[in-house]
Protein backbone atom coordinates (compact mmCIF):
# COMPACT_ATOMS: atom_id res chain seq x y z
CA UNK A 1 0.00 0.00 0.00
CA UNK A 2 3.29 2.72 0.62
CA UNK A 3 5.27 2.52 -2.36
CA UNK A 4 8.61 4.46 -1.74
CA UNK A 5 9.17 6.02 -4.95
CA UNK A 6 8.46 9.30 -5.05
CA UNK A 7 7.63 8.95 -9.11
CA UNK A 8 5.27 5.78 -8.34
CA UNK A 9 3.67 8.15 -4.95
CA UNK A 10 2.76 10.82 -7.59
CA UNK A 11 1.13 7.93 -9.70
CA UNK A 12 -0.86 7.03 -7.67
CA UNK A 13 -2.11 10.55 -5.99
CA UNK A 14 -2.57 11.30 -10.28
CA UNK A 15 -4.94 8.04 -9.90
CA UNK A 16 -6.59 8.93 -6.74
CA UNK A 17 -7.38 12.63 -8.18
CA UNK A 18 -9.18 11.22 -11.85
CA UNK A 19 -10.93 8.44 -10.33
CA UNK A 20 -11.51 8.67 -6.42
CA UNK A 21 -11.39 12.10 -5.39
CA UNK A 22 -14.73 13.85 -6.67
CA UNK A 23 -16.30 11.00 -4.10
CA UNK A 24 -13.93 11.22 -1.31
CA UNK A 25 -16.56 13.63 0.80
CA UNK A 26 -19.43 11.02 0.60
CA UNK A 27 -16.95 7.65 0.38
CA UNK A 28 -13.88 8.95 3.01
CA UNK A 29 -15.29 7.79 6.90
CA UNK A 30 -16.03 4.41 5.14
CA UNK A 31 -13.31 1.79 6.12
CA UNK A 32 -13.84 -0.78 3.52
CA UNK A 33 -10.11 -2.55 4.65
CA UNK A 34 -7.00 -2.83 2.70
CA UNK A 35 -5.85 -0.98 0.08
CA UNK A 36 -8.54 1.78 1.62
CA UNK A 37 -8.94 2.80 -2.40
CA UNK A 38 -11.71 5.68 -1.02
CA UNK A 39 -8.46 7.66 0.61
CA UNK A 40 -5.30 9.15 -0.35
CA UNK A 41 -2.90 6.99 2.02
CA UNK A 42 -0.71 10.09 1.64
CA UNK A 43 -0.12 10.76 5.44
CA UNK A 44 3.34 8.74 5.60
CA UNK A 45 4.68 11.32 3.04
CA UNK A 46 3.00 14.67 4.09
CA UNK A 47 4.66 13.45 7.65
CA UNK A 48 7.84 13.69 6.41
CA UNK A 49 7.31 16.33 3.32
CA UNK A 50 8.85 13.49 1.13
CA UNK A 51 5.29 14.91 -0.78
CA UNK A 52 4.38 18.54 0.40
CA UNK A 53 0.91 19.57 0.95
CA UNK A 54 1.26 22.36 -2.55
CA UNK A 55 2.26 19.16 -4.52
CA UNK A 56 -0.54 17.19 -3.66
CA UNK A 57 -2.68 19.82 -3.84
CA UNK A 58 -1.75 20.95 -7.27
CA UNK A 59 -2.32 17.51 -8.49
CA UNK A 60 -5.66 17.54 -6.86
CA UNK A 61 -6.89 20.98 -8.48
CA UNK A 62 -5.17 19.92 -11.77
CA UNK A 63 -7.99 17.17 -12.25
CA UNK A 64 -11.09 18.19 -10.23
CA UNK A 65 -13.06 21.32 -9.42
CA UNK A 66 -11.96 22.83 -6.37
CA UNK A 67 -15.53 22.98 -5.29
CA UNK A 68 -15.73 19.40 -5.38
CA UNK A 69 -12.72 18.44 -3.08
CA UNK A 70 -13.37 20.77 -0.52
CA UNK A 71 -13.30 18.28 2.35
CA UNK A 72 -10.01 16.74 1.10
CA UNK A 73 -8.29 20.40 1.10
CA UNK A 74 -9.60 20.56 4.43
CA UNK A 75 -8.40 17.38 5.56
CA UNK A 76 -4.81 18.42 4.46
CA UNK A 77 -5.12 21.63 6.46
CA UNK A 78 -6.36 19.32 9.65
CA UNK A 79 -2.76 17.93 10.10
CA UNK A 80 -1.13 21.80 9.39
CA UNK A 81 -3.91 23.06 12.00
CA UNK A 82 -2.76 20.37 15.01
CA UNK A 83 0.85 21.04 14.63
CA UNK A 84 -0.33 24.73 14.55
CA UNK A 85 -2.17 24.24 18.14
CA UNK A 86 0.36 22.56 19.45
CA UNK A 87 2.89 25.59 18.96
CA UNK A 88 0.64 27.64 20.80
CA UNK A 89 0.00 24.56 23.30
CA UNK A 90 3.21 22.96 24.07
CA UNK A 91 2.46 22.13 27.16
CA UNK A 92 -0.22 19.55 25.97
CA UNK A 93 2.56 17.71 24.93
CA UNK A 94 5.01 17.73 27.61
CA UNK A 95 2.11 16.45 29.59
CA UNK A 96 1.65 13.48 27.53
CA UNK A 97 5.44 12.49 27.68
CA UNK A 98 5.41 12.48 31.24
CA UNK A 99 2.17 10.41 31.90
CA UNK A 100 2.55 7.60 29.13
CA UNK A 101 2.54 4.09 30.91
CA UNK A 102 3.07 0.90 28.96
CA UNK A 103 -0.17 -0.78 29.24
CA UNK A 104 0.13 -4.63 27.31
CA UNK A 105 -2.23 -5.55 25.59
CA UNK A 106 -3.99 -9.08 25.48
CA UNK A 107 -3.32 -10.81 22.02
CA UNK A 108 -6.91 -11.15 21.48
CA UNK A 109 -9.61 -8.76 23.24
CA UNK A 110 -12.53 -11.24 21.72
CA UNK A 111 -13.59 -7.66 20.33
CA UNK A 112 -13.64 -8.70 16.87
CA UNK A 113 -13.04 -5.12 15.05
CA UNK A 114 -10.59 -4.14 17.63
CA UNK A 115 -8.38 -7.21 16.98
CA UNK A 116 -8.76 -6.60 13.53
CA UNK A 117 -7.41 -3.29 13.30
CA UNK A 118 -4.23 -4.08 15.90
CA UNK A 119 -3.52 -6.38 13.68
CA UNK A 120 -3.57 -4.53 10.82
CA UNK A 121 -1.85 -1.64 12.31
CA UNK A 122 1.11 -3.98 13.31
CA UNK A 123 1.25 -5.60 9.32
CA UNK A 124 1.12 -2.30 7.54
CA UNK A 125 1.70 0.78 9.69
CA UNK A 126 -1.57 2.27 8.79
CA UNK A 127 -5.41 2.67 9.97
CA UNK A 128 -7.94 4.19 8.50
CA UNK A 129 -8.79 7.27 10.14
CA UNK A 130 -12.19 6.68 11.06
CA UNK A 131 -10.86 3.06 12.57
CA UNK A 132 -8.13 5.21 14.25
CA UNK A 133 -11.35 6.70 16.34
CA UNK A 134 -13.13 3.94 17.30
CA UNK A 135 -9.42 1.88 18.10
CA UNK A 136 -8.64 4.94 20.29
CA UNK A 137 -12.21 4.65 21.87
CA UNK A 138 -12.68 1.21 22.52
CA UNK A 139 -9.26 1.33 24.34
CA UNK A 140 -10.07 3.64 26.71
CA UNK A 141 -13.71 3.36 26.98
CA UNK A 142 -14.22 -0.25 26.88
CA UNK A 143 -10.80 -1.71 27.63
CA UNK A 144 -10.57 1.05 29.91
CA UNK A 145 -6.33 1.66 29.11
CA UNK A 146 -5.28 5.32 29.27
CA UNK A 147 -5.24 7.27 26.43
CA UNK A 148 -1.35 7.64 26.57
CA UNK A 149 -0.78 4.13 26.08
CA UNK A 150 -3.03 3.96 23.42
CA UNK A 151 -0.83 7.39 21.66
CA UNK A 152 2.12 5.79 22.39
CA UNK A 153 0.89 2.42 20.95
CA UNK A 154 0.14 4.07 17.95
CA UNK A 155 3.98 6.04 18.55
CA UNK A 156 5.72 2.95 18.08
CA UNK A 157 3.77 1.51 15.25
CA UNK A 158 2.41 4.24 12.39
CA UNK A 159 4.00 4.99 9.31
CA UNK A 160 2.52 8.32 9.32
CA UNK A 161 3.38 9.00 13.79
CA UNK A 162 2.78 12.98 13.75
CA UNK A 163 3.41 14.52 17.45
CA UNK A 164 0.45 16.59 16.90
CA UNK A 165 -1.49 14.53 15.24
CA UNK A 166 -1.65 11.81 16.90
CA UNK A 167 -1.56 13.19 20.47
CA UNK A 168 -4.17 15.63 20.16
CA UNK A 169 -6.36 13.17 18.14
CA UNK A 170 -6.12 10.39 21.12
CA UNK A 171 -7.01 13.45 22.83
CA UNK A 172 -9.75 14.52 21.38
CA UNK A 173 -11.11 10.93 21.24
CA UNK A 174 -10.92 10.90 25.14
CA UNK A 175 -13.07 14.45 25.55
CA UNK A 176 -10.22 16.06 26.37
CA UNK A 177 -9.38 18.58 23.35
CA UNK A 178 -13.29 19.18 23.64
CA UNK A 179 -13.73 18.74 27.06
CA UNK A 180 -16.03 16.54 28.20
CA UNK A 181 -17.70 15.78 24.67
CA UNK A 182 -15.70 12.12 24.36
CA UNK A 183 -15.61 10.09 20.94
CA UNK A 184 -17.78 6.79 21.86
CA UNK A 185 -17.42 4.10 18.80
CA UNK A 186 -20.71 3.27 18.66
CA UNK A 187 -21.62 -0.81 17.22
CA UNK A 188 -23.84 0.34 14.65
CA UNK A 189 -21.46 2.61 13.39
CA UNK A 190 -19.53 0.38 13.03
CA UNK A 191 -21.21 -1.75 11.54
CA UNK A 192 -22.43 0.76 8.86
CA UNK A 193 -18.95 2.39 7.93
CA UNK A 194 -17.27 -1.07 7.54
CA UNK A 195 -20.41 -2.32 5.44
CA UNK A 196 -21.15 -4.86 7.36
CA UNK A 197 -17.63 -6.55 8.02
CA UNK A 198 -18.12 -5.70 11.92
CA UNK A 199 -21.15 -5.81 14.33
CA UNK A 200 -19.67 -5.46 17.75
CA UNK A 201 -23.58 -5.37 19.12
CA UNK A 202 -23.67 -5.23 23.07
CA UNK A 203 -19.52 -5.22 23.23
CA UNK A 204 -18.98 -2.04 23.75
CA UNK A 205 -19.29 0.47 26.04
CA UNK A 206 -21.14 3.04 24.25
CA UNK A 207 -22.25 5.63 27.04
CA UNK A 208 -19.68 7.43 29.49
CA UNK A 209 -19.89 10.63 31.59
CA UNK A 210 -17.05 12.69 32.13
CA UNK A 211 -16.15 15.48 34.36
CA UNK A 212 -12.63 16.72 33.68
CA UNK A 213 -12.02 20.11 34.79
CA UNK A 214 -10.50 22.57 31.64
CA UNK A 215 -7.16 23.24 33.85
CA UNK A 216 -4.59 23.17 30.69
CA UNK A 217 -5.70 24.12 26.87
CA UNK A 218 -7.50 27.58 27.23
CA UNK A 219 -4.39 29.37 28.29
CA UNK A 220 -2.34 30.43 24.80
CA UNK A 221 1.09 31.07 23.73
CA UNK A 222 1.16 33.07 21.01
CA UNK A 223 3.46 31.67 17.97
CA UNK A 224 5.95 33.77 17.25
CA UNK A 225 6.88 33.23 13.22
CA UNK A 226 10.64 33.35 13.26
CA UNK A 227 12.14 36.29 10.96
CA UNK A 228 11.44 35.73 7.38
CA UNK A 229 14.72 34.83 5.60
CA UNK A 230 16.66 36.53 2.63
CA UNK A 231 17.91 34.33 0.39
CA UNK A 232 20.94 36.56 -0.87
CA UNK A 233 24.02 35.94 1.06
CA UNK A 234 24.10 32.54 1.16
CA UNK A 235 27.19 31.11 0.28
CA UNK A 236 28.68 27.98 0.92
CA UNK A 237 25.09 26.69 2.21
CA UNK A 238 23.88 23.56 3.30
CA UNK A 239 21.10 21.75 4.08
CA UNK A 240 20.18 18.76 6.00
CA UNK A 241 17.10 17.24 5.37
CA UNK A 242 15.36 14.71 7.77
CA UNK A 243 12.03 13.68 8.42
CA UNK A 244 10.44 17.11 9.33
CA UNK A 245 10.89 17.54 5.71
CA UNK A 246 12.77 15.57 3.15
CA UNK A 247 12.17 18.00 0.23
CA UNK A 248 13.48 21.69 1.78
CA UNK A 249 16.12 21.82 -0.59
CA UNK A 250 13.52 22.29 -3.52
CA UNK A 251 13.21 26.05 -2.27
CA UNK A 252 16.64 26.31 -3.06
CA UNK A 253 16.55 24.15 -6.02
CA UNK A 254 13.85 26.85 -7.66
CA UNK A 255 16.11 29.53 -6.84
CA UNK A 256 18.42 28.02 -8.80
CA UNK A 257 20.64 28.21 -5.26
CA UNK A 258 24.04 26.28 -5.12
CA UNK A 259 23.73 24.30 -1.91
CA UNK A 260 25.13 20.93 -0.83
CA UNK A 261 22.33 18.30 1.14
CA UNK A 262 23.41 15.68 3.30
CA UNK A 263 20.10 13.64 4.60
CA UNK A 264 19.90 12.59 8.55
CA UNK A 265 17.76 9.61 9.92
CA UNK A 266 18.34 7.08 12.69
CA UNK A 267 16.99 3.91 13.53
CA UNK A 268 13.81 3.07 14.22
CA UNK A 269 12.99 0.24 16.72
CA UNK A 270 9.78 -0.73 14.61
CA UNK A 271 11.05 -3.13 11.48
CA UNK A 272 8.09 -2.07 8.93
CA UNK A 273 8.66 1.67 9.58
CA UNK A 274 12.55 1.17 9.79
CA UNK A 275 12.20 -0.34 6.74
CA UNK A 276 10.06 2.53 5.20
CA UNK A 277 12.22 5.17 6.31
CA UNK A 278 15.24 3.36 4.59
CA UNK A 279 13.34 3.11 1.18
CA UNK A 280 11.96 6.39 0.97
CA UNK A 281 15.77 7.75 1.69
CA UNK A 282 17.10 5.70 -0.46
CA UNK A 283 14.66 7.25 -2.92
CA UNK A 284 16.10 10.52 -2.53
CA UNK A 285 19.87 9.05 -2.36
CA UNK A 286 18.74 7.40 -5.66
CA UNK A 287 17.63 10.62 -7.15
CA UNK A 288 20.45 13.30 -6.06
CA UNK A 289 23.63 11.23 -6.57
CA UNK A 290 25.94 13.76 -4.91
CA UNK A 291 23.34 13.94 -1.66
CA UNK A 292 25.00 12.48 1.46
CA UNK A 293 22.99 10.19 4.35
CA UNK A 294 24.22 10.81 7.96
CA UNK A 295 23.39 8.56 10.72
CA UNK A 296 24.84 10.73 13.69
CA UNK A 297 25.90 13.61 14.75
CA UNK A 298 29.71 12.88 14.59
CA UNK A 299 29.02 11.73 10.71
CA UNK A 300 27.03 15.76 10.25
CA UNK A 301 30.00 17.53 11.32
CA UNK A 302 32.28 15.85 9.24
CA UNK A 303 30.10 16.54 6.46
CA UNK A 304 29.97 20.44 7.37
CA UNK A 305 33.60 20.66 7.66
CA UNK A 306 34.60 18.70 4.60
CA UNK A 307 32.18 20.64 2.34
CA UNK A 308 33.18 24.05 4.34
CA UNK A 309 29.73 24.85 4.91
CA UNK A 310 29.63 28.28 6.27
CA UNK A 311 25.46 28.72 5.97
CA UNK A 312 23.05 25.95 6.83
CA UNK A 313 19.66 25.21 7.08
CA UNK A 314 17.48 22.87 8.62
CA UNK A 315 13.75 22.24 8.96
CA UNK A 316 12.14 23.77 11.26
CA UNK A 317 11.52 21.43 14.34
CA UNK A 318 7.48 21.94 15.69
CA UNK A 319 6.71 20.84 18.85
CA UNK A 320 7.23 17.11 19.59
CA UNK A 321 9.88 16.78 16.69
CA UNK A 322 13.58 18.56 17.72
CA UNK A 323 16.02 16.98 16.46
CA UNK A 324 18.84 19.33 16.15
CA UNK A 325 17.47 22.64 17.63
CA UNK A 326 19.22 21.68 21.31
CA UNK A 327 21.95 23.00 23.21
CA UNK A 328 24.70 20.37 22.34
CA UNK A 329 24.58 21.03 18.46
CA UNK A 330 23.72 24.46 18.03
CA UNK A 331 26.96 25.13 20.33
CA UNK A 332 28.59 23.17 17.84
CA UNK A 333 28.00 24.86 14.89
CA UNK A 334 28.73 27.98 17.00
CA UNK A 335 32.21 26.75 17.39
CA UNK A 336 32.57 26.06 13.21
CA UNK A 337 31.06 29.09 12.36
CA UNK A 338 28.72 27.90 10.98
CA UNK A 339 25.21 30.85 10.42
CA UNK A 340 21.84 28.31 11.06
CA UNK A 341 18.37 28.82 10.69
CA UNK A 342 15.47 26.41 10.99
CA UNK A 343 13.38 26.96 8.05
CA UNK A 344 9.75 27.31 8.27
CA UNK A 345 7.81 26.76 5.11
CA UNK A 346 5.00 29.67 3.86
CA UNK A 347 2.64 26.95 4.50
CA UNK A 348 3.15 26.37 8.46
CA UNK A 349 4.13 30.19 9.13
CA UNK A 350 0.98 31.13 6.94
CA UNK A 351 -1.37 29.13 8.76
CA UNK A 352 -0.36 28.38 12.31
CA UNK A 353 -1.12 31.62 13.73
CA UNK A 354 -4.84 30.86 12.84
CA UNK A 355 -4.70 27.57 14.68
CA UNK A 356 -5.10 28.77 18.57
CA UNK A 357 -8.85 27.83 19.27
CA UNK A 358 -11.40 25.61 17.26
CA UNK A 359 -11.22 23.89 13.61
CA UNK A 360 -14.12 25.07 12.75
CA UNK A 361 -12.56 28.80 13.29
CA UNK A 362 -9.62 27.72 11.76
CA UNK A 363 -11.15 26.13 8.49
CA UNK A 364 -12.91 29.96 7.49
CA UNK A 365 -8.79 30.76 6.38
CA UNK A 366 -7.80 28.14 4.21
CA UNK A 367 -9.11 29.80 0.95
CA UNK A 368 -7.18 33.08 2.05
CA UNK A 369 -4.01 30.24 2.58
CA UNK A 370 -4.12 28.87 -0.26
CA UNK A 371 -4.62 32.01 -2.24
CA UNK A 372 -0.84 32.52 -0.43
CA UNK A 373 0.67 29.60 -2.36
CA UNK A 374 0.97 28.97 -6.04
CA UNK A 375 -1.72 26.62 -6.55
CA UNK A 376 -3.25 27.82 -9.67
CA UNK A 377 -7.05 27.51 -8.66
C1 LIG B 1 -6.37 8.75 17.43
C2 LIG B 1 -5.84 9.31 16.14
C3 LIG B 1 -4.48 9.32 15.91
C4 LIG B 1 -3.97 9.86 14.71
N1 LIG B 1 -2.61 9.90 14.51
C5 LIG B 1 -2.12 10.44 13.37
C6 LIG B 1 -0.72 10.52 13.16
O1 LIG B 1 0.10 10.15 14.02
N2 LIG B 1 -0.27 11.04 11.98
C7 LIG B 1 -1.14 11.51 11.02
O2 LIG B 1 -0.68 11.98 9.97
N3 LIG B 1 -2.46 11.47 11.22
C8 LIG B 1 -2.99 10.95 12.35
N4 LIG B 1 -4.34 10.90 12.53
C9 LIG B 1 -5.22 11.53 11.53
C10 LIG B 1 -5.76 10.62 10.41
O3 LIG B 1 -6.30 9.46 10.95
C11 LIG B 1 -4.70 10.26 9.37
O4 LIG B 1 -4.01 11.41 8.94
C12 LIG B 1 -5.37 9.63 8.13
O5 LIG B 1 -6.06 8.49 8.52
C13 LIG B 1 -4.31 9.30 7.11
O6 LIG B 1 -4.88 8.58 6.06
P1 LIG B 1 -4.94 9.16 4.60
O7 LIG B 1 -3.65 9.76 4.21
O8 LIG B 1 -5.46 8.05 3.72
O9 LIG B 1 -6.04 10.29 4.77
P2 LIG B 1 -6.97 11.16 3.76
O10 LIG B 1 -8.35 10.96 4.22
O11 LIG B 1 -6.67 10.76 2.35
O12 LIG B 1 -6.51 12.61 4.05
C14 LIG B 1 -5.47 13.30 3.35
C15 LIG B 1 -4.46 13.87 4.35
O13 LIG B 1 -5.09 14.80 5.23
C16 LIG B 1 -4.51 14.71 6.54
N5 LIG B 1 -5.55 14.28 7.48
C17 LIG B 1 -6.69 13.62 7.20
N6 LIG B 1 -7.43 13.45 8.32
C18 LIG B 1 -6.73 14.00 9.33
C19 LIG B 1 -6.96 14.16 10.74
N7 LIG B 1 -8.07 13.72 11.33
N8 LIG B 1 -6.00 14.78 11.47
C20 LIG B 1 -4.87 15.24 10.91
N9 LIG B 1 -4.61 15.13 9.58
C21 LIG B 1 -5.52 14.52 8.80
C22 LIG B 1 -3.40 13.66 6.47
O14 LIG B 1 -2.17 14.30 6.25
C23 LIG B 1 -3.83 12.83 5.27
O15 LIG B 1 -2.77 12.18 4.63
C24 LIG B 1 -4.87 10.37 13.73
C25 LIG B 1 -6.26 10.32 13.97
C26 LIG B 1 -6.74 9.79 15.15
C27 LIG B 1 -8.21 9.75 15.38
Amino acid sequence: MFPTKKSQVIENLINFSAKELSSYSKKRNYDLGPPHKNVSKLSPYLRTRFITEEEVLKIAVGSNNIKNIEKFIEEIFWRTYWRGWLESHPWIYDEYLNTIQHQPLPKKTGIKCFDYWKEELLDTGYLHNHSRMWFASIWIFTLGYSWQSGANFFKKNLLDYCPASNTLGWRWVAGLQTINKPYLAMSHNIDYFTNGRFHPFNQLNEQVNLNYIEHNSSHVIKFIKPNKIEFKNFDNLGIILNKNDLSLNNIFKIKKMTYECCVYSTEHKNKLVNEFNKNIIQDILNNNKNFEFTENFNQIVDWLTNKKIKNLVLPYETVGNKIFNIEKFKNKLEKLNINYIFLLRDWDRNAFPYATKGFFKFKKNIPDLINLTDIQI
